[in-house]
């Protein structure tokens, strides 16, 4: 029998749950909050005595399913269990994490070429807060324990590997082992190699932190961030309560896109690899080209470390024109089939002029410093039909020297 409600509540309540057997894939969960059946069930989730949901800030179905499927890719064949928390961006995932793991007083030691934003959030955002910052060449063991030995006050470690621009890549293993002899939360931010192509826990790393907006999600069409831990202390206890009280928390749609993303992950990777070692053989060949950065070349001098801690070589590469800025300019303007944008890890082919489009504010002197040249082009290839991404290089150098 129909109960008897009026019109307006008819239009507020409901619907009822319809779900009767379980869906195939992963639904989107979007509710701000969950009902309780009983005062004592309540009582019992918000004291933690229970398992559930109050309110989707601390958690929520979608968003969990894929924080914890990125933390077993991290972890994949390890002894080990992983968690994971999904945020609102890369860039919110990395300020999370270190405000939950640093008090005033400690510092971070790092490389000079991080990913801008993060470079930035270090030094606009942690260093006010009296949080330091340490810069060192990572990739020189000795440079970084005289580096950790003068500082005391380093309490993380923070890297990336491969490395933007020229694809340095450093030595997980090594630096994990100086981070721990020092005592400090060992970082990596592991959105240039994704978990399928590299995995920092399993060379000692403590935390990995993404950019899913990236590979993960690979579709362009998603902004968010990931955690992954392997204390599950630090992770609920230091991490949780400010994800929870920033806010910085991911949202139930962009989770089941980067989930979408994750199912090709392994295919979409396969081939950004192949297509990305033949664009780079191939721009090695170009008299026009003076030298190519991808590690998967033996002429790169991360090869070697690269072929030890990868399982492939990835779909990033840079590569220095003989022209300069001038030349720089030119080729981008000829390019058609590939896209200028400001992004990476798309299964569509990206290309960046760093010169001219995302480093242009910086000073020359810095740029040069951390290997950004003015003829340096980047590029983010794609699972297209690799004839058709050379193409169009070619017929832009072509254009380019005419
Ligand atoms: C893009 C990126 C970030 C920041 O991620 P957002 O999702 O844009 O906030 C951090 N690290 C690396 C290496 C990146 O490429």
């Amino acid at each position: 029998m129909k109960k008897k409600i009026g019109f307006g509540s008819s239009c507020v309540h409901g619907p009822e749950e319809y779900r009767t057997t379980r869906p195939h894939q992963l639904p989107i969960y979007a509710t701000s909050s969950f009902v309780f059946e009983s005062i004592e069930e309540g009582m019992e989730v918000f004291t933690g005595q229970r398992q559930g949901h109050l309110y989707s800030r601390f958690g929520n179905p979608t968003i969990d399913a894929v924080a914890e499927k990125i933390a077993r890719l991290e972890s994949h064949g390890m002894d080990i269990d992983a968690f994971g928390y999904l945020t609102s961006s890369g860039m919110s995932a990395i300020a999370t994490l270190a405000l939950g793991l640093l008090r005033p007083g400690d510092a971070i030691l790092t490389q000079g070429n991080l990913y801008g934003g993060t470079a930035e959030l270090f030094s606009k955002v942690l260093e006010p807060l009296n949080i330091g910052l340490v810069l060192a060449r990572l990739g020189d063991k000795r440079a970084v324990a005289r580096v950790l030995a003068e500082h005391p006050s380093v309490r993380m470690l923070y890297f990336e590997t491969p490395a933007n621009p020229t694809l340095e890549c450093i030595d997980i293993a090594g630096l994990c082992e100086l981070g721990r002899q020092a005592g400090c939360h060992v970082v990596a931010d592991n959105t240039f190699a994704t978990p399928y192509l590299q995995q920092p826990l399993k060379f000692g790393t403590d935390f990995v932190v993404h950019s899913t907006t990236k590979y993960l999600n690979g579709h362009g069409n998603s902004t968010a961030g990931a955690i992954i831990g392997k204390s599950q202390a630090l992770m609920q206890e230091a991490i949780f309560p400010k994800l929870k009280l920033l806010g910085t928390n991911c949202n139930p749609w962009d989770a089941w896109l980067v989930n979408n993303g994750l199912k090709t992950l392994e295919v979409r990777m396969e081939r950004h690899c192949r297509n990305a070692r033949q664009v780079a053989e191939w721009l090695e060949s170009r008299p026009e080209v003076e030298r190519v950065n991808y590690p998967g070349l033996v002429s790169h001098p991360s090869h070697t470390l690269a072929k030890r801690q990868m399982r492939d070589f990835g779909g990033m590469l840079s590569f220095e024109l003989k022209g300069g800025l001038e030349a720089g300019k030119q080729f981008m303007n000829h390019i058609k089939f590939c896209s200028l944008a400001p992004t990476m890890g798309d299964v569509d082919t990206l290309i960046l002029h760093p010169a001219s489009m995302s480093h242009l504010n910086v000073p020359r002197e810095i740029r040069l410093d951390n290997g950004i040249t003015d003829g340096l082009v980047r590029l983010s290839v794609g699972i297209e039909s690799v004839e058709d991404i050379i193409g169009d290089l070619e017929q832009a150098l072509r254009i380019e020297k005419s």
